[in-house]
């Protein structure tokens, strides 16, 4: 599906058409994302808000129409509800800082789940570290989907916020985040969601999960690296302290006092990456055109079809069987270890990642040091799944 619109997956490794299965780590960007970096760094490149010169407010503008296309495209309620940051990481680094710093009383407690990404568990650590509050965590089963009905049981009236994966990066699962959020707003607690492996493979409108907060990176969907998107509900924006402080972020600065900017700026310190903003609007615009739905459809199909063909080698083993899934498969095959699958899959031509995926908890769950993960985007074909499934064998008959 519009493979001819990213130039890199003409390249060639070790002299063999590029299979780019790494998705999930970071995908390809289309012609026309690297034709607005490039127009904006020859035409209109300067620092934004405040400036009185053409190029400035030219800069501003596109600035401020990629907040419209982030809001429109996640249906946030207001653009003072879309923060600019450098990825999902510094996203979730930033509420769990900011809240943290806000509501979080020694002996409070956060909920995660036991399949998010190191991303989603580290920042609410060091959050507990800071204030005294406790980690709690919401584990899965076997086939790598959450165990909702023991969320009941977690949440106390210690708990500040649950902070769960839309879709996990090392299992593939969609979790039912608008059950999760259903249970936590009962009890009056906020949710955040880890969106990053979301919002290139399904539609995601904030307002009808009610979520507090959602946040993802623009490079796993089309987009520049370095450009990430935080959404929080306004309500909680106004109370929360800042993140970071310096320029921008100000309405009055004197050494005595300084008063913080209206949102979305309050959080938006220093020179953003103006460039990649732009660059982020364009990937979603992309994205429009082809039809999120489509993709979807399109990569479900990919998914169904590689993994049937790759099931029926001996030895094979899923990890992450979920009911409901995105185009990631984990797997092993017999005992042969994850990374000398990959060095071969390398040497056909093939991209996938080995390792625990900066997921450790779920790879200690299973009691195992990693998997292979395949990941798919738009533009991946049927015959690159052929590949893969017959370079796993070539690559089984060399290491067994
Ligand atoms: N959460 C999940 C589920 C992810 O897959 C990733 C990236 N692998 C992240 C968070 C962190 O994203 P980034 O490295 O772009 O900040």
């Amino acid at each position: 599906m519009n493979r001819a619109d990213f130039p890199i997956l003409n390249e060639l490794v070790y002299g063999k058409p590029l299979v780019y299965l790494d998705n999930a780590a970071t995908t390809q960007k289309p012609q026309v994302v690297i034709d607005a970096l490039n127009d904006y760094y020859l035409h209109i490149n300067s620092n934004i808000h405040r400036g009185v010169h053409c190029l400035s407010q030219q800069a501003t503008n596109e600035f401020e129409r990629a907040r419209e296309a982030v809001r429109q495209y996640i249906n946030a309620a207001s653009t003072q509800e879309v923060i600019f940051t450098r990825g999902a990481t510094e996203s979730i680094n930033l509420v769990a800082a900011s809240f943290g710093r806000t509501y979080l009383q020694p002996d409070d407690e956060v909920i995660v789940s036991e399949m998010e990404h190191h991303s989603n568990i580290v920042p609410w650590q060091l959050a507990c570290e800071e204030r005294g509050a406790k980690l709690k965590v919401l584990p899965f089963n076997e086939q790598g989907e959450l165990i909702i009905s023991k969320l009941e049981t977690l949440i106390t009236e210690r708990t500040k916020i649950v902070a769960v994966a839309h879709v996990s990066n090392s299992l593939g699962t969609i979790n039912p985040i608008e059950k999760i959020i259903s249970i936590a707003h009962q009890h009056n607690v906020p949710v955040l969601i880890d969106g990053a492996q979301a919002v290139a493979h399904c539609p995601v409108n904030v307002q009808a999960l009610d979520c507090d907060f959602y946040c993802f990176s623009g490079h796993k969907m089309y987009a520049p690296m370095g450009i990430g998107v935080m959404y929080g509900k306004t309500q909680w924006l106004n109370e929360m302290q800042p993140y970071q402080g310096g320029g921008e972020m100000i309405k009055d600065v004197t050494f005595e006092k300084t008063t913080y900017n209206e949102l979305p700026f309050k959080f938006e310190a220093g020179t953003p990456s103006v460039g990649d903003v732009i660059g982020l609007r364009t990937a979603i615009e992309y994205i429009q055109n082809v039809g999120l739905e489509k993709i979807a459809t399109y990569e479900q199909e990919l998914l169904t079809y590689t993994a049937e063909k790759l099931s029926k080698i001996d030895g094979m083993r899923f990890i992450g069987e979920a009911a409901q899934k995105t185009g990631v498969i984990s797997f092993l095959v017999s005992d042969i270890h994850p990374y000398d699958m990959g060095v071969l899959l390398d040497h056909q031509g093939i991209a996938v990642r080995t390792g625990h995926h900066c997921t450790q908890p779920i790879m200690t769950h299973f009691g195992i040091p990693g998997t292979v993960r395949a990941s798919f985007a738009l533009y991946n074909t049927f015959e690159e799944a052929d590949k893969l499934v017959e370079a796993v064998i070539k690559a089984k008959n060399m290491l067994m």
